[in-house]
């Protein structure tokens, strides 16, 4: 992508974290620094200004940070996709497969239109099971996914592979 090299070289790796053996990648460099936070921006702006985005949907609690102020610039509407048990209202859910267990997202029943044409957002891509059922729970409720986004794609985890083997595009502005 446009800025990925400087954007790659403002996220922090802190290796053992949440675990051993875990390299985490962490973006809160990058969005200290106000230059690199507005390219971040910029890099799916110019990549979507002209896709005719109905709405930008972004995963809980990450992706929301790129999610929200790309919705407010490409003048779309903004649908977060949660973890399980967050949303007031009528919701519909996706569980998926975790290394050890499982997890749920949810959407709103009413967050957008049959048909809308929505973007997927999230920070980092690893396996692609979080990204994937996000995917899926917004095709399934209607929606056409026109692709799925991400800052980090960790490409040697599979997961941006496998998005793509289920017929979704995958944009990362870095790897
Ligand atoms: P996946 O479902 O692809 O295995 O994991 C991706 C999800 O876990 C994303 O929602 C992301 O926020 C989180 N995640 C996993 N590893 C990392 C990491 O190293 N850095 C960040 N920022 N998020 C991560």
């Amino acid at each position: 992508s446009i800025y990925g090299d400087y954007i790659k070289s403002v996220i922090r790796t802190v290796p053992n974290w949440p675990e051993q053996g875990v390299n985490f990648r962490d973006i809160t460099p990058l969005l200290q620094n106000s230059a690199a936070f507005r390219k971040l921006i910029e890099s799916f702006v110019h990549r979507y200004r002209d896709m005719q985005l109905d709405a930008i949907a972004s995963i809980d609690a990450r992706g929301f940070i790129v999610g929200a102020p790309l919705a407010y610039e490409l003048g779309t509407s903004f649908v977060p996709v949660r973890k399980k048990g967050k949303l007031p209202f009528k919701t519909v859910s996706e569980t998926y497969k975790l290394e050890y267990g499982h997890s749920e997202v949810e959407l709103h029943a009413d967050a957008f239109r049959p048909n809308d044409r929505i973007l997927l957002v999230d920070d980092l891509i690893a396996t692609g099971g979080t990204m994937l059922a996000a995917a899926n729970l917004i095709q399934r409720s209607g929606g056409r996914v026109v692709e799925t986004s991400t800052i980090i794609d960790l490409p040697e985890l599979g997961g941006s592979q496998k998005i793509r083997d289920a017929g979704y595009g995958v944009f990362a502005v870095c790897s």
